[in-house]
């Protein structure tokens, strides 16, 4: 018996009137881009490539890691240490070979977004960092195109959209001082439920879908809130700040200026015994737990002792601050060197550096 390559059968979503063979056609000729492929961008990437969207750019520069999959399953144990880039085009190819996938295994940072988001009709931010999604709001808003934005924090998620050349608020006009990561922990730090971000992919699919299509009213500018362990909504009136005339926003910030990346304050090792000979003094500033559950080479001083000058600094010494995944070690870092102090974050945190991700 000779197999023959099945085609993608679109039948039942040709079936709602709203969509039909020429809006499946027009999936066909859609290209979106998706930064980050884990927990958020999973059910994205899955639901986008089911629907028959022509292309699918990809962006996650991490590998995966063990403790990533009750979140993300698209990837399977054999997986562990490979990049999502590249397990993300598989899985895709496994689920819709009609799919053209265009995997980047890079850091979504100044120097691409703009070219990247240019080159997609729409956007999907699956990130977990501010910095990354007040990257992809700029390039979004500089190349006018739609966005789909998704926060997680332990059972709590958020969802909005921007959209060029309709009134709608940017990122920056709802969250003017929202920059600084490591404030609010990420899943490694936070802990999460597995399908928290799951759903909000899903819904974040639905929106991307529906922009396409040009069918539904979109969240028309508002902010959609979710607890999932209360199981409240809450539907909030974004407005455009007064200043912002998006996509001309005053606020956003051109991704391939100096000013907006974090270059000179991250740095990167091989490996943490080696830091002191070369310079560094080097500082872990995870919790208590955190630290007592896996111990590092580095001295321990908690951030908020850190930031609080409770181990003083000294100005002719260059310090290395190190966090589990390099978020709060660089909001730490950023926040020190304001103050005059030669202090760094170690790009990645430890997680990088053991190569577990
Ligand atoms: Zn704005």
């Amino acid at each position: 018996m000779t197999e023959t390559p099945m085609q993608p059968d679109y039948s039942r979503q040709i079936a709602l009137r709203e969509v039909g063979t020429e809006g499946q056609a027009r999936l066909a000729r859609s290209r979106v881009l998706v930064v980050g492929a884990g927990g958020l961008g999973s059910p994205v990437l899955q639901y986008l490539a089911g629907a028959g969207v022509g292309e699918l750019g990809v962006v996650d520069h991490d590998r995966l890691d063990a403790s990533n999959l009750h979140r993300q399953p698209m990837y399977g144990r054999a997986d562990v240490g490979r990049p999502k880039a590249e397990l993300a085009r598989e899985a895709i190819a496994r689920l819709n070979p009609a799919v053209r996938v265009l995997a980047h295994a890079a850091r979504f940072d100044a120097g691409n977004a703009r070219a990247l988001v240019g080159a997609h009709d729409l956007v999907v931010d699956c990130s977990d960092n501010f910095r990354t999604k007040f990257l992809v709001n700029d390039a979004a808003v500089l190349e006018r195109r739609p966005a789909v934005f998704a926060s997680v924090y332990q059972y709590e998620g958020q969802i909005q959209t921007y959209a060029p050349d309709e009134g709608h608020a940017c990122l920056r006009c709802l969250w003017p001082t929202a920059t600084v990561d490591g404030l609010v922990g990420n899943c490694a730090e936070a802990g999460v439920l597995g399908p928290v971000p799951g759903a909000l992919g899903a819904m974040q699919a639905i929106i991307a879908l529906e922009c396409l299509l040009g069918i539904g009213t979109g969240l028309r500018g508002e902010l959609l809130l979710f607890d999932f362990a209360t199981f409240e909504v809450s539907r909030l009136r974004a407005p455009r700040c007064g200043e912002c005339r998006a996509p001309g926003c005053v606020r956003v910030v051109d991704p391939g200026s100096a000013a907006c990346a974090d270059a000179d304050l991250e740095v990167e090792i091989a490996s943490l015994e080696d830091a002191p000979a070369q310079g560094w003094e080097v500082l872990d500033i995870r919790g208590a737990d955190e630290f007592a559950a896996r111990p590092s080479s580095a001295t321990h001083v908690p951030m908020a002792e850190l930031l609080a000058g409770g181990r003083s600094l000294r100005v002719d010494r260059r310090y290395l601050l190190v966090c589990a995944s390099g978020q709060r070690s660089l909001a730490a870092a950023r926040q020190l060197r304001s103050a005059g102090y030669a202090v760094y974050s170690l790009s990645g945190g430890l997680a990088r550096l053991s190569g577990s991700r």
